[in-house]
Formats: structure tokens, sequence, C-alpha cells
């Protein structure tokens, strides 16, 4: 099924992202919590391309899989960064055999060596070039595409990340996810600004469970994202502790999820890391509301 289809569903709703494994002898292990996450029936699962060391190739097999086995909409992540078109223009046609329907079009991020790299003779610089690639191929994509409610590290201020985006958005996104972010506050104030500035689609927030005081730091460190001192508290208090700082985490992504929806948003994108318990709990925790308008 078409991602526009599900986001036009007026119900509060929960996605899980999962990753590929990052070695070959990891891939049961992955199969195994992804397939428990599916069971959960969320609304979509998205599924990551080579992001924090994943591997790439096992990102359609992955989607495929669970499309087939459990009938959950699948999100195929793409990156586009130092590929050439040979390889993106196969790809796309991977998807459309796979039969996935939405893709989620990423630029990736750029390693030490890329950023120092000439780049005047890359086929795609940014995302925008790849969701251009898509259409240019006839394929029937719902496309998705990223979005930084504390602006993209890379970029100078809010002004020009806005004004990139909503290029991006004309080229052809659907819809677009949030980076992780741990004050609601940031969300409500982005969101108004990137309407003000006539971006109209749908806007997943996307919401980061921390379950281990090790997470924090490379999360913090990956995305950027500000701690509010409540959250820093807590990592404080709770970080050494697996158990009780698992607990604490999920609490704390509930809260998040349950001030969205009581300001208007229907539906959270959750960043599962594969871990079948925390996607569970936060459920759980939410029985009584998913599903109702
Ligand atoms: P872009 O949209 O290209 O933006 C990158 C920077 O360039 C921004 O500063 C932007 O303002 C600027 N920019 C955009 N267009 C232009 C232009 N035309 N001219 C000049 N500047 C421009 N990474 C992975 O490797 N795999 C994944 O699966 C993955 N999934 C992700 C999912 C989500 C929801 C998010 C938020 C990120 C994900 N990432 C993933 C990380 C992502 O690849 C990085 O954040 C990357 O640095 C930027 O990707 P982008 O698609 O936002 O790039």
């Amino acid at each position: 099924m078409k991602l526009d289809t599900v986001l036009k569903n007026d119900r509060y709703e929960i996605s899980f992202e999962v990753f590929p494994p990052k070695a070959d002898t990891a891939f049961e292990s992955v199969r195994a919590a992804v397939e428990d996450i599916a069971a959960l029936r969320p609304s979509f699962m998205s599924v990551t391309y080579g992001a924090g060391g994943g591997t790439s190739r096992y990102t359609l097999d992955i989607a495929k899989d669970i499309k087939e086995r459990f009938d959950v909409p699948m999100l195929a992540h793409l990156t586009c960064v130092s590929s050439t078109r040979e390889t993106i223009r196969r790809a796309i046609e991977d998807m459309k055999t796979a039969g996935i329907q939405n893709v989620m079009a990423l630029r990736g991020d750029l390693t030490p060596e890329l950023a120092e790299s000439d780049r005047s003779g890359w086929a795609y610089r940014h995302a925008v070039d790849l969701i251009r690639e898509i259409k240019e191929s006839g394929a029937d994509f719902c496309i998705g595409g990223a979005c930084y409610p504390e602006i993209h590290p890379e970029s100078e201020d809010q002004k020009e990340d806005i004004r990139y985006l909503k290029e991006k958005v004309d080229a052809g996104c659907d819809f677009l996810t949030t980076q992780m972010f741990f004050d609601n506050n940031l969300l409500f104030n982005f969101l108004y600004k990137i309407r003000e500035a006539g971006i109209t689609v749908p806007v997943l927030p996307g919401i980061m469970p921390i379950t281990s005081g090790r997470q924090v730091e490379r999360a913090i460190k990956l995305s950027g994202s500000f701690m509010p001192q409540r959250f820093k508290s807590i990592v404080d208090r709770f970080g050494h502790d697996e158990a009780a700082m698992m607990q604490a985490g999920v609490a704390y992504a509930t809260d998040q999820i349950i001030d969205l929806f009581a300001n208007g948003i229907r539906h959270v994108h959750i960043y599962s890391m594969n871990k079948p318990k925390v996607a569970a709990s936060i459920l759980a925790n939410l029985s009584d509301i998913i599903g109702k308008c």
C-alpha cells in the first residue's frame, strides 16, 4: 500500500524504523527482531539504507519479505551520495520489481573523505537530485524525504534549510520524516515555520527512545539534537542501569508521543533500533490511544 493513503488516515498511528544487519553473520538475528516488530502490526515500517554501517544490499530483501509475509506497508530507504546514475537507476528498477511502492529519498551522510572530495563530477549532490531521478524514471512511488527541526548540521541557518526543503518537496516529495528530537517545542516551532513557507505535505515526527546510557552519546553526536535538562537528569540518574534506563527511556518517548498526539499530530515514526521489546512497550503504553480518531 502506498503511504500517501496510510497518512490520510485520521487515526492515531505508530510506525517503526528498522535497519539491515551490519554484517552477514547478523542477518538471522536482525530478521528475527524485524519480524517481531512487524508482528506488532504498525501502520508501516521503514528499512534504512546503509545508515550506521548497515548493509545496503539487505534493505530491499527485508522490505520485500516483511511486506509479503506480514502485509505491513513498507518504506525502503535509498541514498544517492557519490552513487553513479547507473547504480541508482538499477536500484529504482529493483524496487519496482520487488513491488515496493514507497521510497525514502536521501542524500546520505558525507564521510570525512567525501566531504573533502571534489563534488563537481557527482551525479547526485543532494536528495532533491535523487527525487528528480525517481520522478523521471516514471516509477509510481510515494516518495518521502528527511527534514530537521533543529536544522541540518551543514546548513548555515534555518531559513536556508527550509528553502532547500521546499525545493525537495516541490520536486515530488509526498511526505517528510523528521530527525529525532527530545523537546517537542522544537518540532512545533519547525512545523509553524515550514507551513508558513508553503510546505504542506504530511510531516512524521521521528522519535528515538533512548534505552541505554551508551546510546545517548552516539545519538546526540549523529543528530546534534538538543538534550533538555529533564532528559539529561534521566540519563544521569539511570544511564548506568540497563533495566532502569530502558523503563525510563520508554516512558520519556511515550510522554513525547502523547504530547504530540494531544497537540494535533496523528502519526509518529519511531526509531525502534531493531528492539522489539521497546516497540512493544511503547505500543502497550498507548494501547487505548492507537487506532482511535
Ligand atoms: P539533503 O536534502 O540533500 O540535505 C543535506 C544538506 O544540503 C542540508 O544542509 C540542506 O539544507 C542542503 N541542501 C539541500 N538541497 C540543496 C541544494 N539544492 N543546494 C545546496 N544545498 C542543499 N542516512 C543513510 O545513510 N541511510 C538512511 O537510511 C538514512 N535514513 C534517514 C532517515 C531520516 C528520517 C533522516 C532524518 C535521516 C536519515 N539518514 C540516513 C541521514 C541522512 O542521509 C543525513 O542526514 C544526510 O546528511 C542528509 O540527507 P538529506 O536527504 O536530508 O539531504
